[in-house]
């Protein structure tokens, strides 16, 4: 059996990426389909209260530059395609956080006629933040979930 080990040069390389991943991550936000509740409390983590950006988390406009998508909302018929191209418009590794009790399983939409259902009968969940919205303390608390699973694995 071959073993494929890297070169030193490509071992310093991954170690960077991975200490700038950690330190730097950069966020897509999706509703689709919230009532927009979770919606305020995401906005309220960039205001100066809360102020996320000096974690190095950074709320960007295009999925092809962001490193972690962060749904809201249960999934509408109408939505689900949309969420499905940001998820693929990412590049890996990518993540997902899944953001109050209608995106974790439909929460007060379910059964509605034009819902699908839960984010993660659409896209592949990586953390779930329950609540009806959740505190923005909620949500820090599940990157931070993220991040320290990141960082375990890095150093596997
Ligand atoms: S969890 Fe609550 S606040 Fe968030 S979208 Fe559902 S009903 Fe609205």
């Amino acid at each position: 059996m071959l073993v494929k080990t890297n070169s030193p040069l490509q071992n310093t390389v991954d170690q960077i990426r991975t200490w700038a991943r950690l330190n730097s991550i950069w966020a897509v936000h999706f509703n689709s389909g919230s009532c927009n509740g979770c919606d305020i409390e995401i906005l309220a983590l960039f205001t100066p209260l809360y102020d996320v950006e000096r974690l190095g988390i950074k709320l960007q406009g295009s999925p092809r530059h962001a490193d972690v998508l962060v749904v809201t909302g249960p999934v509408t018929r109408q939505a689900r395609e949309r969420l499905l191209r940001i998820y693929e418009q990412m590049p890996d590794p990518k993540f997902v956080i899944s953001v109050g009790s209608c995106s974790i399983s439909g929460g007060v939409f379910e059964g509605c006629y034009n819902v699908v259902g839960a984010v993660d009968e659409v896209i592949p969940v990586d953390v779930y933040i329950p609540g009806c919205p959740p505190r923005p303390e909620a949500v820090i608390d599940g990157v931070v979930q993220l991040l320290t699973h990141l960082k375990t694995e890095a150093t596997k």
